[in-house]
């Protein structure tokens, strides 16, 4: 049985008093409770710590995440961050791999990894991001694609747990397009990484890991993802930086 993730990359949006305000604004939609769902916010790092304290004060089940890593400990990494400094904020989740890492900052499968191991160690669970571009899908090589990227970003990577591995599925051409892939074409990719991660964990391990879509994903159409049974939640960018929106997702996830 595996509850559903509802997790918001507020990407690099929102300074920390509007942070502050966002994730306040999310505590009080929120404040009956969140039930089985499990909800996430990835706030900026400069915003982590005072979103950290918001969430601290208030009962609504709301965890914290960042949106990126660094795999050394410490030393001369300049503008980087360590995973025991997320850690010392409170962050117990962290997004890797997504694909405007890839594209804009020229990350691999071989750094995502890497950042895997790290967040693993200092038992943050990475959220790993995977996910085509338009090019592969027209080709019709998306699900290799995707398969390879998981092959390459788990390699190593020991859990006794599914809950410490998050992936999350996002094709390239769905992100901030407005245009959402169906809920089939997302079934049939997380179908394909979930058989992948029983090749790679085993099956047990590999049925209680979530697997999340992303890719203007909304209030609106939320639940068509959530029904296929390999979609267990939604990484969620544009709608998640309004409260009322964002909290809706998780209501109907509810
Ligand atoms: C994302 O970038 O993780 C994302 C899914 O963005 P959006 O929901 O805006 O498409």
């Amino acid at each position: 049985m595996r509850n559903v993730m509802i997790a918001g990359n507020w990407k690099m949006n929102k300074n920390v008093n509007e942070a502050t305000e966002l994730a306040s604004g999310l505590v009080d939609e929120l404040q009956d409770g969140t039930g089985s769902v499990d909800v996430v916010v990835c706030p900026p790092t400069v915003d982590l710590k005072n979103v950290a304290d918001v969430l601290k004060q208030s009962s609504a089940q709301i965890a914290l995440g960042a949106q990126n890593v660094y795999w050394e400990e410490s030393g001369a990494y300049t503008g980087e961050t360590a995973p025991s400094m997320l850690t010392s904020v409170g962050a117990t989740y962290c997004i890797i791999g997504h694909s405007e890492r890839r594209g804009y900052f020229g990350e691999t499968d071989e750094d995502i990894n890497k950042k895997a191991q790290a967040l693993l160690a200092h038992h943050i669970v990475p959220i790993s991001c995977c996910g085509e571009s338009l090019e592969v899908r027209e080709a019709g090589k998306h699900v290799e694609f995707v398969v390879e990227q998981i092959k390459a970003d788990t390699k190593g990577l020991k859990l006794t747990d599914p809950s410490q591995y998050v992936v999350a599925y996002e094709p390239i051409w769905a992100i901030g397009t407005g245009k959402t892939a169906t809920a089939a074409d997302a079934q049939e990719v997380c179908s394909a990484i979930r058989s992948t991660l029983k090749e790679i964990f085993g099956e047990e391990l590999a049925c209680g890991i979530r697997i999340l879509y992303g890719g203007s994903a909304k209030p609106e159409n939320i639940k068509g993802f959530l029904q296929e049974p390999d979609v267990d939640g939604a990484l969620v960018g544009g709608a998640s930086l309004k409260a009322d929106s964002f909290a809706a997702m998780v209501k109907a996830a509810k």
